[in-house]
């Protein structure tokens, strides 16, 4: 129930609406002053090879830790950001210092970033991923952008378009959350993505299920026989590990293995996974 007050002035009387507004208000002014004072960081979580048995690399995730709110999930700035126009120089922020982290690892060492479909439309967006590589001097090879379903949304041919540009620069495109978006079939057909991420949706019901196993195996195949690989997100039991193991995945991500880390305790991540990962049972059990 909204009044209109005036020239373009609208007065809410809902206390609810009221609230949440104010709530959403007060996160976008202070959204805005955020990169500035330097509330942002990256976390990064292991990405795990199951053929080879060892961590291939991290995928970086944004935190912003709010002085009075604590930390605030990206799910909830990510979306306003996108709205107020902050997301460009935010993504571009993403990239610089991911980017200038993972030269730092071992060259096997793969890194993934998020892009979200409305930094993915910019104009700019090419231009952006080719300085973040030249700055750091990352090879093109060892980046993978995520990119989900929703870019598709918009206009498809400039959608394919930037795809293709990003390909000839030697970067890897990701598919995140694959699985959950509409129609996903159609995309596959049209581009050559690298690399599917099956939703973790999909992956803690797999091992209940009959439908998510069945949709998990599916996928998997049709990765293979696209030529693209397959990475399992949100693995948290051994059974859906040891499940997306012999359902022939290439590759898994989840708490099982590791939270999110800062960068702090990214080369202790590293040795404790490159020679295999033993889940904490087992671990108990040699030490004891
Ligand atoms: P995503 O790219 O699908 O990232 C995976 C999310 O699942 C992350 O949440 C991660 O912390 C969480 N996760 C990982 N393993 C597990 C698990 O075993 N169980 C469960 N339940 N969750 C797990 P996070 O960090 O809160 O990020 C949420 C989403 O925000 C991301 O989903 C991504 O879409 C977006 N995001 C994060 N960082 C960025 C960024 O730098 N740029 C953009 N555009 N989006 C970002
Ligand atoms: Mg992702
Ligand atoms: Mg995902
Ligand atoms: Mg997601």
């Amino acid at each position: 129930r909204a009044k209109m007050e005036g020239r373009g002035t609208w007065r809410f009387f809902e206390p609810a609406m009221d609230a949440s507004l104010q709530r959403r208000r007060a996160i976008e002014l202070d959204l805005r002053e955020a990169m500035a004072k330097d509330e942002f960081s990256l976390f990064y979580q292991p990405l795990y090879d199951l053929h080879l048995d060892r961590i291939c690399g991290f995928e970086a995730l944004l935190r912003w830790h709010h002085p009075k709110r604590g930390l605030v999930p990206p799910d909830q700035f990510i979306p306003i950001a996108e709205e107020i126009g902050l997301i460009g120089p935010l993504g571009e922020w993403v990239l610089d210092r991911a980017c200038e982290q993972a030269v730092t690892w071992p060259s096997e060492m793969k890194l993934a970033v998020n892009v979200s479909a409305v930094q993915f439309r910019d104009p700019n967006f090419i231009d952006v991923v080719v300085n973040a590589l030249a700055a750091s001097k990352l090879s093109p090879r060892r980046i993978e952008l995520e990119i989900t379903e929703s870019v598709f949304l918009a206009n498809s041919s400039e959608t394919l378009a930037t795809l293709h540009k990003l390909k000839a620069q030697g970067v890897r495109i990701a598919l995140d959350d694959f699985g959950t978006g509409y129609s996903s079939l159609s995309y596959l057909r049209s581009f050559p993505f690298d690399k599917l991420k099956i939703d973790k949706s999909f992956v803690r019901d797999a091992t209940a299920t009959h439908g998510s196993k069945s949709i998990v195996r599916a996928v998997i195949s049709l990765g293979r026989s696209l030529g693209m690989t397959t990475i399992a997100e949100g693995i948290e039991t051994v059974e859906q590990l040891d499940h997306m193991r012999a359902e022939g995945c290439n590759e898994a991500q989840g708490f099982l293995f590791s939270h999110p880390v800062p960068v702090t305790e990214i080369a202790a991540k590293i040795l404790e996974l490159r020679n295999g990962f033993k889940p904490a049972a087992v671990k108990q059990a040699m030490a004891g």
